[in-house]
This record gives structure tokens, sequence and C-alpha cells, in this order.
């Protein structure tokens, strides 16, 4: 038995969803999502696991807290549900975590889970988006936000290629919006988005009724 194998047998995995022993995320906690959330954000069109409620929500939650298993069964679950209609010719670019965060917690999620699904699905995963210094939306008012519509910037070398965003959670869309406008300005074609979660007004809370019912 190798490191991983004695680790895990000392601490089993606990699945996010429903605390039973086993896996980060069971299979069975995975498959409830009936609730696929398919829409376009200004002219990209995205895809969601289902809506940032119940199992969802408290597993992009523990990734953010540090469970990289949680993130890999999530790439896992992305691969499954969208492997048939995955575009065989992108480049999977992760939307980044702001610096700051991305320092507190030691990773970028949104790079965990591509590199998660670009392993499984066998395509090339590029950390190409950077967020421009003290560019971070969170706190602006509307105006502040519309002024920062430049705050992502985007290597070169994605020029003349076809681009996939990966994120965990959205919400408005108005980031990956401005990520897209960023990839384009540097030549690239951004063709969509596959995201864990779509966050919906009120549905955390109509979820936690629903588990309580
Ligand atoms: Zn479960």
């Amino acid at each position: 038995m190798d490191l991983d194998g004695v680790l895990a047998r000392l601490f089993p995995a606990t699945c996010v969803g429903c605390r039973r022993a086993g896996a980060a995320l069971c299979a069975a906690c995975v498959a409830g999502g009936e609730d696929e959330q398919r829409f376009v954000a200004g002219t990209l069109p995205v895809i969601a696991l289902g809506v940032y409620a119940g199992t969802l929500r408290r597993a992009v939650l523990a990734v953010k807290r540090g469970r990289r298993d949680v993130a890999d069964a999530l790439a896992c679950a992305l691969f499954e549900r969208f492997e048939t209609t995955l575009p065989r010719d992108v480049v999977l670019v992760p939307v980044p975590t702001s610096t700051a965060r991305r320092a507190a917690r030691g990773f970028d999620q949104g790079a965990l889970l591509a590199a998660g699904l670009g392993m499984r699905a066998g395509l090339p995963v590029l950390c190409a988006l950077t967020e421009r210094a003290h560019a971070a939306q969170h706190g602006r008012d509307r105006a502040a936000r519309l002024a920062a519509r430049d705050r992502f910037d985007s290597a070169t070398l994605v020029a003349g290629t076809r681009v996939l965003l990966v994120d965990d959670v959205v919400t408005t869309g108005a980031t990956l919006r401005d990520c897209a406008a960023a990839l384009r300005r540097r030549g690239a074609a951004p063709r969509g988005a596959l995201v864990v979660a779509r966050a919906l007004a009120g549905a955390a809370e109509r979820s936690g009724e629903r588990l309580r019912a």
C-alpha cells in the first residue's frame, strides 16, 4: 500500500454532501443534481452542474476551506456530466481567484478544478488570466464595477486559441464576461464557461428549508 493508501485508511474521506465515509463527494450526492443550469453571460454560453445550494454549496465551501480532494471530486463530476459535450479543440483557462485570497488559502480553486478536468478530458490547462492589482470587485458600488471592466489581463500566448473558462461559482456572470473580454483583447476566442454552481437569489435559503422539512 502506498502512502496515499495508508492515509486514506487512517483518515477515510467523508462525503461533504451526506457525511458518509468513503469519498469526498459520493456518487449518490453527485447524481442528485437534477437542476443543471444553462444560460448566457453576455455572449458566452455557461453550463453549471447545478444551483449553488445544498450539497454543491457545501462542496464549494469545503474547497475554499482547503479540501483539495473535494475539488478533485467536483472536477470528476464536471467531466462525467459534460464529457460528451466538451469541445475537443479548447484550452481550459481557470477564472483566477483574487491574489489576496489565493495567498491566504495557498491555492486557487479554479486552477484545481481546471487541472482535474483537463487531466480527465485530455485537454490542456493554461492559467492565462490575472487580476490586476486593486481591482477586486468585492465591495465596489456599481459605478466602480463598471469602471473596473478591464480588471483582468490575459497572457498573450492564448492568441489564436479557443478557450473554455472554468470556475467554481457564477453569480451575475459579470466576472465571466470580464474574463472573456480580457481573452479577446489578446486574440483568443472564448467559447463558453463550465462552472460548478450557479448562485440564484434565495436558492440557498430555499434549499435549507427543504433540508429541514
Ligand atoms: Zn454523499
